[in-house]
């Protein structure tokens, strides 16, 4: 039922804008998408979806996560002309299906699954490049008007049911049975045009960005292998169908691009090991695999990444001196790299000695202004060495730049309890619930920031502005 709430959000969004879609002769493609669904509008749908979204899976908060796929997801932005005067945001989802979506207003999700399939930056480059073209071409909002001839509550049950699918295909097709089958089916497939087309733009922008065009093919390749040896239906190919005919044909043309390499298969492997440490899961037969593996190397000869992650894995178990030893000497040898540091520092946070990393944290932090994964990492040491106010200082100063990010509220409320700024802390929290998606519990913890007196005329005007927001959107959603 929630998701038909959103479909009906859509929809209310639809008709507000004074384009409801009931008209039989419609004009040219371009310019009658503009009239249905404005740019606008989209953004506003995808910025409320992705907060409920929030609510429903687990998107990846992890800093040095989020860093990743965004710098990767940026480099495609700038290497795609249609894209530039677009938004975008990219986010890990941890969940081992594999799976990658584009949502209304440049949202583009991808699976952990997905990640930990894919053999090199350029596949998963490939499958970010497609997603982009998919925003880019507006394929969501062209296929929501190819049915505008359909009845109101058809749309609904179309619309509800794509958004199941575009996170899980076993949810999505049970949701579709429960709602409607049929019609909503040719909604939630990307067609055989848009396929292609974003299949076109999409090797054009891998191999202009620096990665292999390649990249694309050998990863759908591999989905389409992976799919039929396990038997098992990918949530990806139910939403993107593949053949061996649209691979071929890919690969032909991105055979015939040039590109420079710029891929970086050492962080991209980093990255992977660091994100399978989030999965929940029993750790014991992973560490036993990691063992095994290991054996199989020469002390010196044994891959960085592979070493990494058993430290990661080992940390999980409670080996955390053992992890701690692994990950100084991977530190020492790669002095700049910051996936060996952050997971020193973070395992001396967590046993207590803040002191021993935050000298280095401090200079990595002024060395590297803005950096979320630096500033996340030192806000945490200082909290844990009682620098509160420091702590506090570093927070504001970042909070700019993730806004509209659940996690940097939950830390900021921790630090402001600790230095007894109780209002404050009901502000940070209204505001983890409200990007969480939560808008009750967000309005309740805002009228409780009203309480009582506060001398700053500021904060309670803007208090009051909070409430106002959250109400007028739970007006939108009922
Ligand atoms: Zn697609």
């Amino acid at each position: 039922m929630y998701f038909y709430k959103i479909a009906l959000l859509i929809l209310l969004l639809l008709i507000q804008s004074g384009n409801v879609a009931a008209s039989n002769n419609l004009p040219d493609m371009g310019s009658s998408i503009n009239k249905l669904f404005p740019l606008n509008i989209e953004q506003e749908v995808g910025d409320q979806y992705m907060r409920m979204l929030r609510q429903q899976l687990p998107v990846v908060n992890d800093p040095q996560i989020r860093d990743y796929i965004n710098e990767l997801g940026f480099r495609l932005v700038a290497a795609n002309e249609d894209a530039k005067d677009r938004q975008f945001y990219f986010f890990v989802i941890n969940d081992a299906s594999i799976n990658a979506f584009a949502m209304p207003g440049g949202y583009i999700g991808v699976n952990s699954g997905l990640i930990q399939n894919a053999e090199s930056e350029s596949e998963l480059a490939g499958v970010m490049a497609h997603e982009i073209a998919h925003v880019t071409q507006r394929h969501l909002a062209r296929r929501l008007e190819t049915q505008s001839q359909l009845s109101i509550p058809t749309m609904i049950a179309a619309v509800a049911s794509m958004l199941v699918m575009t996170q899980n295909a076993e949810a999505g097709i049970a949701a579709m049975t429960t709602i409607q089958a049929g019609a909503t089916q040719t909604m939630i497939n990307h067609t055989r045009s848009n396929e292609a087309e974003a299949d076109r733009i999409g090797i054009v922008t891998l191999a202009s960005a620096g990665y292999n065009p390649l990249g694309m093919s050998r990863f759908f390749e591999r989905l389409l292998q992976l799919s039929r040896y396990s038997g098992k239906r990918l949530a990806f190919l139910s939403t993107h169908p593949l053949n061996q005919n649209r691979i071929t044909e890919s690969r032909d043309r991105a055979m015939s691009l040039k590109f420079k390499s710029k891929a970086d298969n050492f962080n991209f492997n980093l990255f992977k090991e660091r994100l399978s440490s989030f999965l929940p899961r029993d750790y014991k037969p992973v560490k036993r695999a990691f063992e095994v593996q290991l054996a199989k190397f020469k002390p010196h000869q044994i891959p960085t990444s592979l070493e990494f992650g058993y430290a990661l894995t080992i940390n999980k178990l409670n080996q955390h001196y053992k992890a701690e030893k692994i990950l100084q000497k991977l530190s020492n040898r790669y002095p700049t790299n910051l996936y060996f540091s952050l997971a020193l520092a973070e395992i001396q946070i967590d046993g207590g000695n803040p002191q021993v990393t935050i000298t280095s944290l401090e200079k990595k932090y002024h060395l590297n202004p803005g950096n979320d994964s630096i500033t996340m990492t030192y806000a945490r040491a200082l909290l844990e060495d009682d620098q509160v106010k420091l702590a506090l200082d570093v927070l504001y100063e970042h909070l700019p730049k993730v806004e509209e990010e659940p996690f940097i509220y939950e830390i900021m409320a921790e630090a402001q309890s600790r230095d007894g700024l109780f209002k404050e802390v009901s502000e940070s929290t209204g505001l983890h619930l409200y990007y969480s998606g939560d808008l009750s519990g967000a309005l309740s913890q805002f009228k409780q920031a009203m309480i009582g007196r506060s001398d700053d005329p500021y904060f309670n005007a803007r208090i009051l502005a909070r409430i106002r927001k959250v109400q007028r959107e739970m007006l939108h959603n009922r």
